[in-house]
């Protein structure tokens, strides 16, 4: 008897140290998304963002796309940054078909963290992707949390002015799982340090208080970007392309350009919550200006 086909099988789990921090980044889910365009570019750039994807030997009709918070332990506290899609799709008739499942907890167990373990949960961003996990029929599921939310972010989407068209069921989503939680919150703007090591990078565009976070123990030192990128090759070789999800448009690219920038120069490491898995990576500028994703190879496991 030959053997039986067992199917398609990936990793969800990565972990590391980073100095005296241990950080693992834990795949929540993913769905295969079509069309990397017109949701790049628009249809005026379709053509190039096509011939993009060619060059880069990936599917122009299909993208994969991951949801990959970050879990740092600093040997003091457990910091989760952002919490997957959670129990969206069950809980919200208008997502079912469009988000996966999360599974975020399971896998957390499997990496020996228990949501009770989380002593502060970090929100880069209020989109539903990061934001789902955080509450199961209205319950906090890190019962234990402080939580650390950009202000700017929380206003936006609290106040509800100018929030576009597409936005609006995100609006709702946030007021029901966020805003009860304010009262077990700590507001900050960039600049600001979560715990000692960690501290909040200026990254609006993408959402209107987008915020990454530079992590750094006994001299080694990362960014956590979020969503700063959406796609390891178009928006990281074209920071200069519109994407569809991006709230502010042109602050977005501007934003993509300094981070990118900043990567490059200090030479950072990486996580990026809908890079491929593991989400870790460098950026490399070429000698044609161009930079390039450079997946993590075992630079952090010596
Ligand atoms: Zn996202």
């Amino acid at each position: 008897m030959p053997a039986s086909m067992q199917g398609e099988m990936q990793p969800t789990i990565y972990r590391f140290k980073l100095g005296g921090f241990e950080v693992a980044t834990i795949m929540d889910s993913k769905v295969v998304r079509s069309g990397l365009t017109p949701s790049f570019g628009g249809d005026k750039q379709a053509d190039e963002v096509k011939a993009l994807a060619r060059a880069n030997r990936i599917d122009t009709e299909r993208y994969e796309h991951p949801f990959t918070p970050v879990v740092v332990n600093t040997g003091k506290e457990l910091v989760l940054f952002d919490t997957g899609n959670g129990w969206l799709r069950e809980e919200h008739e208008q997502l079912k078909g469009r988000l996966p499942a999360g599974h975020l907890v399971e896998r957390m167990a499997s990496a020996g963290y228990k949501p009770e373990d989380v002593d502060v949960v970090v929100l880069t961003h209020g989109h539903p992707d990061h934001i789902g996990g955080l509450t199961k029929g209205g319950q906090p599921v890190f019962p234990n949390a402080r939580y650390v939310i950009g202000a700017a972010e929380f206003d936006f989407w609290h106040k509800g002015e100018n929030v576009r068209e597409a936005r609006k069921f995100n609006r709702e989503l946030y007021v029901k799982i966020v805003v009860p939680l304010a009262n077990r919150a700590t507001f900050i703007k960039p600049g600001d340090e979560v715990v000692p090591g960690i501290r909040a990078v200026d990254a609006f565009g993408h959402s209107p208080g987008l915020l990454d976070f530079t992590i750094e123990s006994e001299g080694k030192r990362m960014i956590n970007w979020a969503d700063t990128c959406n796609h390891y090759v178009i928006a990281v070789q074209r920071p200069d392309i519109h994407l569809d999800v991006d709230d502010d448009k042109e602050k977005a690219v501007a934003t993509r350009m300094r981070v990118l920038d900043m990567v490059d120069k200090e030479n950072l490491l990486v996580a990026g919550y809908h890079m491929p898995f593991p989400g870790i990576g460098y950026v490399e500028k070429g000698k044609d200006g161009v930079y390039r994703w450079v997946p993590h190879g075992y630079q952090m496991n010596l």
